[in-house]
């Protein structure tokens, strides 16, 4: 029996491979042909990348181009852009489209990326060398009022003072 009551989507970029990637976890990975290309010249990750791939713990998406444009959109404003590659801007985009219909959450110690995840609020984690530890995820607070929004918007609706991002939660992630 399985428990896909609220599916959890983990999105991972090159740097999820590279480290200590929970290849027993249950979770599924998506993740897309960019990323793959890149992390595939190793030659060391192709037989990962297959047996998941055979075990359909890993899943190649390409993100709506809506939502690939929306994410370079911010990536601008946040002057990130030319830190990222077509890759990285791919699972942000996957990542993002999946937000919007279930719990998505990026993998990645690329602060480019985690950094417009963190903008278009979609929860990331970081990959450690023994694995994914915790979650994180960023809130907006207004300075003025003390009330917290979960939106992306810049300034207090209330009374109008700019936003500021703090850490939500920090949970640990059994797996
Ligand atoms: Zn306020």
């Amino acid at each position: 029996m399985t428990t896909e009551a609220k599916s959890k989507v983990l999105v991972l970029d090159a740097t999820a491979f590279y480290s200590g990637l929970p290849y027993a976890g249950l979770e599924i990975y998506k993740t897309t042909k960019q990323v793959l290309k890149e992390v595939s010249r190793g030659i060391k990750y192709q037989a990962i990348i297959n047996t998941l791939l055979e075990a359909k713990r890993l899943e190649v998406e390409e993100p709506p181009v809506e939502v690939y444009q929306k994410v370079k959109e911010v990536a601008l404003k946040t002057n990130d852009l030319p830190y990222l590659s077509e890759a990285d801007l791919s699972i942000l985009a996957l990542a993002l489209h999946y937000s919007r219909k279930c719990d998505a959450t990026i993998v990645s110690d690329d602060y480019a990326v985690q950094n417009v995840a963190q903008t278009l609020n979609i929860p990331f984690l970081p990959t450690m060398s023994k694995g994914i530890k915790k979650m994180v995820k960023w809130i907006r607070y207004c300075p003025g009022c003390g009330k917290s929004y979960a939106t992306n918007i810049r300034s207090c609706p209330i009374c109008g003072t700019t936003l500021k991002r703090k850490f939500q939660s920090s949970k640990e992630i059994n797996y």
